[in-house]
């Protein structure tokens, strides 16, 4: 097992231990109880840290994408209404998760749905928060791990020097896991769009299937299905396990980006614990509803609580400005 997935299932067991506590949206951890600094003394000490760190580990969750207006996931929303209107108008589903949830009979109405959830993700623009991140990033040394698997990320940087450890939007895999294989879904996927136009089920002969038993295909992603965490699975984590023991001695910032309370064990407590192991780090969460700093990194450590994507567009002027008011 990979040094970061090894971290990520020891975190796992703390929270099956203290699971009720977690499920309460709480934490076992002793929490700092210091006062913030104000919010424009917050974006100063962000835009120090990024500049002062040799190294930048991001840590990217799904507030990240939420604040950039990919938010149809959890609520049936503006958003979710832009994009699965059709479907929301016949089955009033909470979001696209809550969809996704439901034990649907008909599976070329599910292989409609489902494309439609996947189509939205892929054809995405690169969504604004990330280009904001990005500016910040320029001209340092960095790596991304991310929770989320909507594929934000390789739209910007290479796939080298990115770890998607729940899946990717870009693939499928057998519903049944029954091989390693993953394979690629944006072409399926833009042939069901396409066939499936203003209705909402696709031609039953278009639901893709897995090329070794001929059971359905299923996007590789943890959450609502059945994970396949094989070799793909595993060279996630090898990047990010091979970046973190290459830099283990250096000056890094874990930066934290809109981790929720449901799955703290895959970014936020490992940057937790390696902050307080690595005693040259430093570690900055931006989160706009939890303000959780452990005790033990409090003096290397700050949460702002705030909007995540004006956080970053504000630290990204002051960057800007640092930097002679010039423009991107
Ligand atoms: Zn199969």
């Amino acid at each position: 097992m990979s040094f970061y997935e090894d971290l990520v299932t020891r975190t796992q067991l703390n929270y099956q231990n203290y699971y009720d506590l977690y499920a309460q949206g709480e934490t076992p951890y002793e929490l700092s109880t210091l006062k913030p600094l104000t919010y424009q003394d917050q974006i100063t000490k962000l835009v120090d840290a990024i500049n002062a760190a040799e190294v930048i580990l991001v840590g990217g969750a799904s507030g990240l994408s939420a604040a950039g207006g990919g938010d149809f996931y959890y609520a049936d929303n503006a958003s979710f209404r832009k994009y699965f209107g059709k479907f929301a108008k016949k089955y009033h589903f909470k979001g696209a998760f809550d969809g996704m949830m439901r034990h649907w009979q008909d599976r070329a109405a599910f292989w409609g749905y489902l494309a439609t959830f996947l189509n939205t993700t892929q054809k995405a623009e690169v969504r604004k928060p990330y280009l904001d991140l990005d500016f910040l990033l320029k001209d340092k040394e960095f790596f991304v791990l991310t929770t989320n698997q909507d594929t934000q990320f390789v739209k910007l940087y290479d796939e080298s020097k990115v770890a998607q450890i729940q899946g990717d939007h870009r693939f499928f895999q057998c519903v049944n896991c029954c091989s390693d294989d993953t394979w690629d879904a944006v072409k399926p996927v833009e042939s069901m769009i396409e066939a499936m136009g203003d209705g909402i089920a696709i031609p039953k002969d278009l639901i893709p299937r897995c090329p070794h038993c001929g059971a359905e295909a299923f996007p590789w992603v943890r959450g609502y299905g059945n994970f396949l965490q094989g070799s793909k699975y595993e060279s996630e984590y090898q990047k990010v396990s091979d970046y973190l023991l290459k830099h283990l001695r250096s000056k890094i910032l874990f930066l934290e980006l809109g981790v929720g309370r449901m799955t703290p064990m895959f970014i936020q407590e490992p940057f937790w614990n390696l902050t307080l192991n690595l005693p040259e780090t430093n570690y900055i969460a931006i989160n706009d509803k939890y303000d959780f700093l452990p005790k033990v990194i409090e003096d290397r450590g700050m949460v702002i609580v705030d909007d995540l994507g004006k956080v970053l567009s504000d630290a990204k002027d002051l960057m800007l400005k640092l930097k002679g008011g010039k423009n991107a």
